[in-house]
């Protein structure tokens, strides 16, 4: 459900060119989607009631690449002597992940084959991923900081966007991301969930 105080910038904004608009609420309304199917969600079936409906091998293969989203998250540090609890923010790391996948396939879809316009000398890669990054600027006192770290689902703002880009093929396009950078990931430390 998404209502209309949500359907603003720097969420939404009906002038905004189509790859900021995908970029921001496209990945939010990817991430809600997706939370259907993540390690809460796929414990209840379609109509709300307790039953895993996944298979033995499904599960299997989910754990495994989570297990790797769990300790990359786990490695980002907020605040100096702390670190996001990789276990207590994987719902919420995975629906990111996910969102921004989903978001990005639906932006390229929605070209319909045609390249992207170039508008103020940035491609639509470019504007897709400047329109997430902007949907998630925050500023936070320490002490609200360490209070999120300890109690909430939610990685910090930062790693939400820096976590999740570095996961996704297209980033390391759209900017030439190589080895030796600081957001750069091994192909094979990449996950890619759905
Ligand atoms: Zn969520």
């Amino acid at each position: 459900m998404f209502p209309a105080a949500v359907l603003q910038p720097p969420f939404f904004d009906s002038i905004a060119d189509d790859a900021v608009n995908y970029g921001a609420i496209g990945t939010i309304i990817g991430h809600e989607i997706s939370h259907g199917f993540d390690d809460w969600g796929s414990q209840y079936d379609g109509n709300g009631n307790l039953r895993d409906w996944w298979t033995a091998e499904d599960r299997k293969r989910f754990d495994e690449r989570t297990k790797i989203l769990v300790a990359q998250y786990s490695a980002f540090s907020p605040l100096p002597g702390y670190t996001v609890n990789g276990e207590l923010t994987l719902g919420e790391n995975i629906a990111d992940n996910a969102g921004l996948e989903i978001a990005y396939k639906a932006y390229r879809r929605s070209l319909g084959g045609t390249p992207a316009p170039v508008i103020d000398g940035m491609s639509g890669d470019e504007r897709f991923f400047a329109g997430f990054a902007q949907a998630f600027r925050g500023k936070a006192r320490d002490a609200a900081m360490l209070s999120q770290i300890k109690s909430d689902p939610h990685s910090p703002d930062e790693f939400r966007v820096n976590g999740a880009v570095r996961n996704h093929r297209a980033f390391y396009s759209t900017y030439g991301v190589k080895p030796g950078d600081k957001m750069y990931l091994p192909t094979e430390q990449r996950v890619s969930i759905w």
